[in-house]
């Protein structure tokens, strides 16, 4: 029996998470803690709620008096932390929460986790933090981040590290690629394109839409986190990526196709500032070292992912 702390556990790939571990591992608890920004959704959580190996606090990782009391009074063995501000056209607008959530709260979450002791402290990252490429990085290959939303989940990540250096704290990192699936919010890009395709409104992309990402079904990426935290060896990083890549040209005209739409309603307007075109890893890793490979067909994926939103759009296409 273990004790988790998941943090950022109302927002899409930590709620995806609790779903599947809180019903899988029986035999350990989960206590899930989230600010509950715009981000969150609670509707998400409404199948393990009332589950006994679950509980719920509303709360700030930067919150240093609340964290250390969470460690203390739920005996924290495990912590993974999913919470951060993970739009990257927000942090373009205004870097400062991104630096407070990310790179202060990260802090906050480690010094309660050295203070108290932890079995494992687990960061989830992105491949963003490696910079535009088409040079499959590896996982000690030189940070690059572009954007403030990127340079902050890289500078977390140099803290976790800095950690395990420093004082021996036992950590790993998973870095994976774009995610899709049930439980994101709106104003990311496939659930986005599928709100504008309901309202028959022309799906707007930046540049020219040749830009292009690597998509994985965040089922896939639970089953990456949950194998790393249990099987990886602490201190190690490991990339998590698909061999899935498209446009968002592509993605967009898929989309359109699936719910019987005019391919035709695609506009283009001004590309993003510092907008990556690409990003390229190298998942040997966690391939022969753990023997983690995504299972999840993209077309499989697109599709339960777009059948979902439609039956789901009064609780998550709405802004
Ligand atoms: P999300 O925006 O859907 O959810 C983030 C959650 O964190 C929300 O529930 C929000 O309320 C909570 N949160 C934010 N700031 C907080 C704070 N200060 N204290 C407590 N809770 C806070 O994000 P997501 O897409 O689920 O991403 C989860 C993690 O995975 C993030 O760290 C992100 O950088 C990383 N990641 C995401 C993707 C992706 O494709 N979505 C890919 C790679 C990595």
């Amino acid at each position: 029996m273990a004790n988790y702390l998941i943090t950022g556990g109302a927002g899409f790939i930590g709620s995806n998470f609790l779903n599947a571990c809180v019903k899988k591992h029986k035999e350990d608890n989960y206590i899930c803690l989230d600010a509950l920004t715009y981000a969150a959704n609670l509707n998400s959580l409404q199948t393990i709620k009332n589950c006994d190996n679950f509980k719920f606090i509303h709360g700030n990782i930067c919150d240093k008096r609340l964290v250390e009391e969470i460690f203390s009074t739920q005996k924290i063995d495990y912590v993974i932390n999913f919470a951060a501000e993970s739009h990257v056209d927000n942090s373009i607008k205004n870097p400062s929460v991104f630096i407070e959530s990310n790179v202060v709260g990260t802090q906050v979450l480690l010094d309660a986790s050295k203070k108290f002791g932890i079995k494992r402290f687990h960061q989830v990252s992105t491949d963003e933090v490696y910079g535009s490429g088409e040079v499959a990085a590896k996982e000690d290959a030189v940070l690059n981040p572009s954007s403030p939303y990127a340079a902050s989940k890289a500078s977390a990540d140099l803290l976790v590290l800095s950690y395990k250096k420093t004082f021996d704290l036992p950590i790993t990192i998973s870095r994976s690629c774009n995610n899709y699936g049930k439980y994101q919010h709106c104003e990311k890009f496939i659930p986005h394109m599928i709100m504008l395709a309901d309202e028959n409104k022309p799906l707007t992309l930046y540049g020219d839409g040749s830009n292009k990402r690597n998509y994985l079904h965040v089922d896939d990426n639970v089953r990456a986190i949950d194998l790393i935290v249990r099987k990886g060896a602490t201190g190690e990083v490991y990339n998590v990526g698909s061999s899935n890549r498209y446009s968002n040209i592509d993605v967009a005209k898929s989309i359109l196709k699936l719910m019987g739409k005019n391919q035709d309603s695609i506009s283009f307007i001004e590309d993003r500032a510092g907008h990556d075109y690409v990003y390229t890893m190298d998942d040997t890793k966690i391939k022969t070292q753990l023997g983690f490979c995504p299972e999840i067909d993209f077309n499989d994926g697109l599709t339960q992912t777009v059948n979902w939103y439609l039956s789901n759009k009064n609780q998550w296409l709405v802004k």
